[in-house]
């Protein structure tokens, strides 16, 4: 064992440090199951550790990646055989619920899921919520800025987070852990490390921001013949519902077809309109909320702005409709399999699907295409699988015909995921070369060895 090492493992312990073959019986990520390469990976249980990995890496100059959950999708946790992973696995504690001023202290590796359910003991909800929570980690979450289902209402991580415990490449210790709401005392430093996909700092603890737990959820499965009802259909529900509107998913029939083909999952509608959303309101008045949900719907029928709908009546039939728009597992074995993010204004987004679907078409004899969003958001999904051709730019190609509108209507080649390796030679799509030359600059200042996550974004 290298002098590193051996000083590593007294920071942590013994379990608290694997070696480079230890590291290789894991998965690089929820999307490569390919082993995962690094120099060792370390698992720290404190802060201080953290803060004593980092001197050291800084000190002997190794390049540090860290981990939550994997679930990134950007290749943000891809790491090299010298790196050093740093690993949130062991830092996973809910380390308060203050139910009065309703916000939850935790440490970065905490499962999303697993503080969705705890807040909930104490009749609160924690609202960011995606389809990975079972894996991703609260400082994931917070270094991908992460979106999810419910950003129409509640917004990203971005507007959950109150305050952040930041360790800096060298091991200084910021500690921020502010619990107001309100907090105007200079420069908003937090913000610097939501969405910076580990560049700046790790993130070990958090306070974040939590709401009285609904009483109430009405969601609807519909069917739509043509865009602007999905558009229409958004301004009214959300219009009716006087800001109970939580999520608006919406999904592209070769989606739906998709994911509903025998043994995946049931269609509880015929499966040949071009779209279906996903919608949800939470309230408080279990009886009025159905009630007004209900009418709201009728009423969206007799406008003509839904041809087809089910209410689920049980929880069983929610979560079975919510399964249709968020487990892609019947997409997962498609190869190549390109997976976007991408954001633009909601009137360009018909244009943009058809643009895509026809030069895709003209390029590829086979291409499936299928897309999904955050439609509410300005947020569109694609999963995208050019066959027969093994060009070695094949992604780049598709990249192309993907990003290339984006620049006319002032989209974004990254939505909700980040940019990390895979997207890195798009950034100056969707940014200036003013904005990309400060954030090196911040970047630069921050970190001036180039030490944390090297490579990704820029
Ligand atoms: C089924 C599925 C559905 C998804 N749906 C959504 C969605 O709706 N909305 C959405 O935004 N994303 C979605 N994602 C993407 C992903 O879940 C999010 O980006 C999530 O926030 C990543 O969290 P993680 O803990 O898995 O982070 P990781 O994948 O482990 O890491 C992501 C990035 O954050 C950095 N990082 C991780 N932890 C820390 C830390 N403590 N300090 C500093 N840097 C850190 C990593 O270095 C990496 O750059 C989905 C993914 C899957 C698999």
């Amino acid at each position: 064992m290298t002098d590193f090492l051996q000083q590593l493992e007294e920071i942590v312990g013994k379990g608290g440090l694997l070696g480079s073959e230890q590291v290789s019986i894991r998965n690089k990520s929820y999307w490569d199951a390919s082993p995962m390469k690094a120099r060792a990976l370390v698992r720290p249980k404190t802060t201080e550790q953290v803060c004593a990995v980092l001197k050291l890496c800084h000190q002997h100059k190794i390049n540090v990646v860290t981990h939550g959950g994997l679930t990134g999708t950007v290749q943000g946790t891809l790491s090299g055989k010298a790196d050093l992973v740093l690993s949130m696995e062991r830092l996973n504690a809910i380390e308060e619920i203050d139910p009065q001023g309703r916000t939850a202290t935790v440490q970065a590796g905490v499962v999303l899921q697993t503080l969705q359910e705890n807040v909930k003991q104490h009749d609160l909800m924690f609202p960011l919520d995606l389809g990975a929570r079972g894996s991703c980690t609260i400082g994931g979450n917070i270094a991908t800025n992460a979106g999810g289902v419910n950003v129409i209402r509640y917004g990203m991580m971005r507007e959950l987070v109150l305050g952040l415990e930041v360790v800096l490449a060298d091991g200084t210790l910021i500690s921020s852990m502010n619990r107001m709401l309100k907090n105007n005392a200079g420069y908003d430093l937090k913000q610097l490390f939501v969405g910076t996909e580990g560049t700046l700092g790790i993130v070990t603890r958090a306070i974040v921001k939590l709401k009285e737990l609904p009483l109430s959820a009405n969601s609807a499965l519909v069917a739509v013949n043509e865009f602007s009802q999905v558009v229409d259909l958004l301004k009214f529900v959300d219009k009716s519902l006087g800001g109970q509107l939580t999520s608006y998913e919406l999904m592209w029939r070769n989606y739906y077809q998709a994911v509903t083909e025998a043994g995946w999952h049931e269609s509880p509608l015929p499966r040949n309109y071009p779209y279906y959303v996903v919608l949800e309101a939470q309230g408080a008045d279990p009886q009025a909320d159905k009630e007004h949900f209900q009418l709201m719907m009728e009423a969206a029928m007799e406008k003509g702005l839904i041809e087809d709908a089910v209410l689920p009546k049980s929880e069983a039939e929610r979560d079975k409709v919510w399964a249709i728009r968020e487990d892609f597992e019947a997409l997962l074995s498609l190869r190549p399999q390109f997976i976007y993010d991408v954001s633009l204004p909601i009137k360009d987004m018909d244009h943009y699907i058809q643009t895509l679907e026809q030069r895709l078409s003209e390029r590829w004899s086979q291409c499936p295409f299928y897309a999904l969003g955050h439609i509410g958001d300005g947020n569109l999904h694609f999963f995208v699988s050019p066959q027969n051709d093994d060009s070695a730019d094949l992604h780049h190609q598709v990249n192309q015909i993907i990003y290339e509108p984006l620049e006319q209507c002032g989209g974004s080649v990254s939505a909700e995921h980040g940019i990390g390796l895979e997207k890195k030679a798009y950034l100056s799509l969707s940014r200036n070369a003013e904005e990309i030359a400060l954030m090196k600059s911040v970047k630069n200042l921050f970190d001036p060895f180039n030490l944390l996550n090297p490579g990704k974004i820029f």
